[in-house]
């Protein structure tokens, strides 16, 4: 191993917003001045021509804005009338939101562990999960990368039961040439400041190419409005701001860029931790996110894992360096308090239970510089042999 001397100390935050706002401020406080200027804040032609970008970034045919990624999710259930009686299948190692809206429409969320290599819905769990009362499957893209979409629609298909993407970490990541959006019958993005396009405050986004779903989509987000005070559906307030939208769509050609940015970062803090005499996972050290085959990670979350039920000394040693870092998620779904009557227990996903208590997200945003690149490789390296 080599014995270059350590990098100088650096701080290095999770991730760090202004310094991207910088690059663009001229021209958002250009577009929000228009906003202002025009008085009009709900919907409009800012979120029309959002929308339409969206529709083409994806390949979707329809995009409909909503007010967030969970709001997203539910005017979807909402559309597709689930409610009590009924099972949505998901994962259960993800943000609250992708099993709160099942519960939220009265249905009840069902999980289908992970793939310990992804972090996602592992397909062939898949369809013992599924019974007469399945309405829905809804696989995550966690963290950036796409799930197993083939076997999961297969099975799906076979079955009669609609799927939708929660893609809300993963905008402009794909499955075999195809993007989040166009993977499923009607998909679920956000725009909550940390993900890689963020809003400066809360926004969402379905696809979906099948037309009867986006009508109801566009009438859900309107209380269930289809034309001025005649409700065909209960729906609820769901509206993209048009202020989001002008931000959004400032960022927008940015955003295969900074996911570039990230892919490459990812590679260079690797690259540095084996470099500064890192050990693998096995004898010790991290493990690094892979790329599954067939996809394209656009590293919303760059998450190791290190064993040992060392991961919060991980943590805490990282921060004491003024090095960010974050648990995503330290409680899987089926053991929330809010789900007990679901009747979850520890030992039911394993593999969501063991990453619950083994990863940790790093800084990997693309305005990271060098310095801090090196300084967090080395300060993971440093950790990985004092671990021994
Ligand atoms: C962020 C997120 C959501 C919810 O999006 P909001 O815009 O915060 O409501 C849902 N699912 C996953 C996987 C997320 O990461």
């Amino acid at each position: 191993m080599t014995t270059t001397s350590a990098p100088p100390a650096v701080s290095v935050p999770l991730l760090d917003l202004k310094k991207q706002y910088a690059t663009l401020k001229d021209e958002i406080l250009r577009v929000t001045g228009e906003v202002y200027e025009s008085q009009g804040f709900i919907l409009g032609p800012r979120v029309e021509a959002f929308e339409k970008a969206i529709a083409a970034y994806t390949g979707a045919k329809h995009a409909i804005g909503m007010s967030s990624g969970t709001d997203s999710q539910l005017a979807v259930m909402m559309a597709l009338g689930i409610g009590p009686g009924d099972d949505v299948v998901t994962s259960p190692y993800t943000f609250f939101a992708s099993a709160g809206a099942v519960a939220r429409v009265g249905a009840r969320p069902v999980f289908v562990d992970i793939d310990p290599e992804t972090f996602n819905l592992d397909p062939s769990k898949l369809e013992r999960a599924l019974t007469a009362k399945t309405k829905l499957i809804q696989p995550v893209h966690l963290y950036g990368q796409c799930a197993d979409m083939d076997p999961i629609r297969d099975v799906a298909k076979r079955k009669g039961i609609p799927v939708l993407e929660d893609a809300c970490q993963s905008l402009g990541s794909a499955y075999k040439g195809v993007k989040a959006g166009a993977l499923g019958d009607s998909c679920a993005f956000s725009f909550f400041p940390s993900k890689n396009l963020g809003g400066f405050g809360d926004g969402g986004m379905v696809t979906t190419s099948d037309d009867a779903l986006a009508a109801t989509l566009r009438a859900m987000r309107m209380h269930g409005e289809t034309s001025r005070y005649h409700h065909k559906f209960v729906g609820g307030n769901f509206r993209l701001d048009a202020l989001q939208a002008a931000v959004l769509h400032v960022k927008l050609p940015h955003l295969d860029g900074w996911a570039g940015a990230r892919r490459a970062n990812a590679k260079e803090i690797e690259r540095r931790y084996l470099e500064s005499g890192g050990l693998p996972f096995e004898r010790g050290g991290l493990k690094f996110p892979r790329e599954a085959a067939g996809r394209h990670h656009v590293f919303n979350q760059f998450v190791v894992r290190v064993g040992g039920g060392r991961r919060d000394s991980l943590k805490e040693f990282l921060e004491k360096r003024a090095i960010g870092a974050a648990i995503y998620y330290p409680v899987p779904l089926h053991l929330q308090e809010c789900f007990a009557s679901l009747g979850g227990k520890a030992g039911d996903f394993p593999e969501s239970e063991r990453a619950a208590k083994e990863t940790l997200a790093l800084p990997v945003f693309p305005e990271l510089t060098e310095a801090q690149k090196a300084f967090l490789a080395a300060t993971l390296a440093e950790f990985s042999r004092g671990s021994l």
